[in-house]
């Protein structure tokens, strides 16, 4: 087959880019720029109500937007279309003025070059979402919008790569893992293209401070043989891809946030968006690497997920009062630290090492592979349930006050808001059956694809080496539902409904 006659990856279905209209729009070189402009303008007008709009909760932008309807809508987008969100980010905006404006930027610490920072940024975030109660004040979330703005620019401008995205953000962070599960991604058409090209533009951009014309042998034609080809770099040139990876070498979604820079910087043509099965990376053995990091970041953000619904339920009051009686602990900064850090970072921890130990040991593989690799082979399987614990809370948000920012938008225009007619709800038994089917899809995915991997490492032995990390999966799964099956806080509805 030669390249002209392969127009898509072998590994992968539709390019996405070859769409009509859609395709090209996306391709354009400031192509995601109308996308980042409609988030910047939300972004803004979020920030003027927060800072002069009403301070209650359910009639300020700043609240509603962000914590009823922008999470419900990200896990839509996620599942459906892939990480559309990291691709209109508002916030690198700010990030591209700071590159033009700072004199080239150092390599962010080796040290934190890691997904550490993410999960302590995560922890704080959700820690800052209760203790603060974010949920309730337009005027703190509107700072935090502008925090987010204020970072993403120093980090541009002090580091030359996207270190803000990679290795701070943590909607980028969520992003990332749960794109996972997302029908699209970023592959090569001819990796014997790859392996001809010299500059490896995807990566490294085509942009130079004044014109350079290199010529490269590279596959073309309809007969595939080599042909010299001129490059062009210049002011003109595209940036490469800003989280360093390798068109060639991804094998995932983790770390891509959709910018298309790669597509647009390739003089080949040769990278592009494509179709794929949703979650296809999950079982692979080598979409990620085998890293505490990354996979505790997975495996958390489960376990996040539980632990953000239990906050808005009873027992975690109550919980609060015991720990206050028993242990003497007043201060509820110290209890919050001591809940979260137990649910968000401990168990976590101690549950998947428990399970790897267990799994690999009943299946007769304990001393060949290390816990590190048996976690990191099982970690990608936390995906689906997660997503589903996440989905689950989002949609209830949501679906309480679906239509709600329809009032809220027209008092910030300066009119009158109309919330009888806007103030519906979906039905409560509607509203738990997708809860409970998120929850039971994400943990019948997350088993397919644990069973997948423990076909692989454990051969006959699979089903023994399956069942900690399925037990798991259901107690998850089942502790999720029972507390979403509690009467929860209406958060950022509560003065309409209440
Ligand atoms: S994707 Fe394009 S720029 Fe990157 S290595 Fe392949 S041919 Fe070169
Ligand atoms: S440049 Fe990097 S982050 Fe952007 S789409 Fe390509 S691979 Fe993803």
């Amino acid at each position: 087959m030669n390249a002209a006659q392969r127009p898509h990856s072998p590994v992968y279905g539709m390019d996405v880019l070859r769409l009509p209209l859609l395709g090209r729009a996306l391709r354009r070189r400031h192509g995601r720029l109308g996308l980042q402009i409609v988030f910047a303008a939300v972004a803004l007008a979020l920030v003027i109500d927060g800072l002069v709009g009403p301070q209650s909760a359910a009639r300020n932008l700043a609240t509603v937007a962000p914590w009823v309807h922008l999470r419900g809508f990200v896990v839509l987008v996620l599942l459906l279309a892939g990480n559309l969100i990291c691709m209109g980010c508002p916030f690198t905006l700010a990030r591209s003025l700071a590159k033009r404006l700072s004199a080239g930027g150092r390599r962010f610490p080796q040290r934190l070059r890691n997904k550490w920072l993410a999960i302590i940024i995560l922890f704080a975030l959700f820690f800052a979402y209760e203790y603060f109660d974010l949920w309730a004040s337009p005027w703190l979330t509107a700072w935090l919008i502008i925090a987010y703005f204020v970072a993403s620019f120093l980090m541009e401008a002090i580091f030359a790569e996207s270190a803000f995205c990679k290795y701070i953000c943590p909607l980028g962070s969520f992003n990332m893992v749960y794109s996972a599960l997302s029908p699209t991604q970023i592959a090569v058409k001819s990796p014997d293209v790859c392996a001809a090209c010299v500059g490896h533009e995807c990566v490294n951009g085509s942009y130079a401070a004044q014109t350079v014309i290199r010529v490269d042998e590279i596959l073309s034609g309809a007969d595939d043989k080599p042909r010299s080809k001129e490059i062009v770099h210049g002011p003109a040139g595209a940036l490469g891809c800003g989280t360093e990876l390798f068109a060639p070498q991804i094998r995932s979604n983790l770390d891509c946030t959709m910018c298309l820079d790669c597509v647009r910087a390739c003089p080949h043509d040769n990278v592009s968006l494509f179709a794929r099965a949703p979650g296809a990376e999950l079982s692979r053995p080598d979409s990620w690497p085998r890293r505490w990091d990354i996979s505790l970041l997975a495996i958390a953000l489960a376990f996040m997920g539980v632990s953000n619904a239990f906050g808005m339920a009873p027992p975690y009051y109550s919980l609060q009062e015991w720990l206050a009686l028993n242990l003497g602990v007043k201060s509820e900064f110290i209890v919050l630290l001591l809940i979260f850090g137990t649910a968000n970072l401990l168990l976590p921890f101690v549950a998947s090492v428990a399970a790897a130990w267990l799994g690999a040991r009943v299946a007769g593989f304990s001393k060949r592979d290390s816990i590190r690799d048996t976690v990191a082979a099982f970690a990608p399987a936390f995906v689906p349930l997660g997503f589903g614990i996440w989905f689950a809370h989002y949609s209830f948000h949501l679906l309480v006050g679906p239509g709600l920012i329809v009032p809220v938008l027209q008092e910030f225009l300066g009119g009158v808001g109309d919330w009888q007619a806007w103030s519906f709800s979906l039905d409560s038994n509607a509203i738990g059956l997708i809860q409970l089917t998120a929850l039971i899809g994400g943990f019948l995915w997350s088993l397919r694809a644990a069973q997948r991997k423990a076909l692989r490492l454990y051969r006959r032995k699979a089903l023994l080496g399956l069942l900690p990390w399925a037990l798991l999966f259901l107690l998850l799964m089942l502790l999720a539902w029972q507390i979403f099956t509690l009467p929860m806080e209406m958060r950022g509805t509560l003065e309409l409904f209440g």
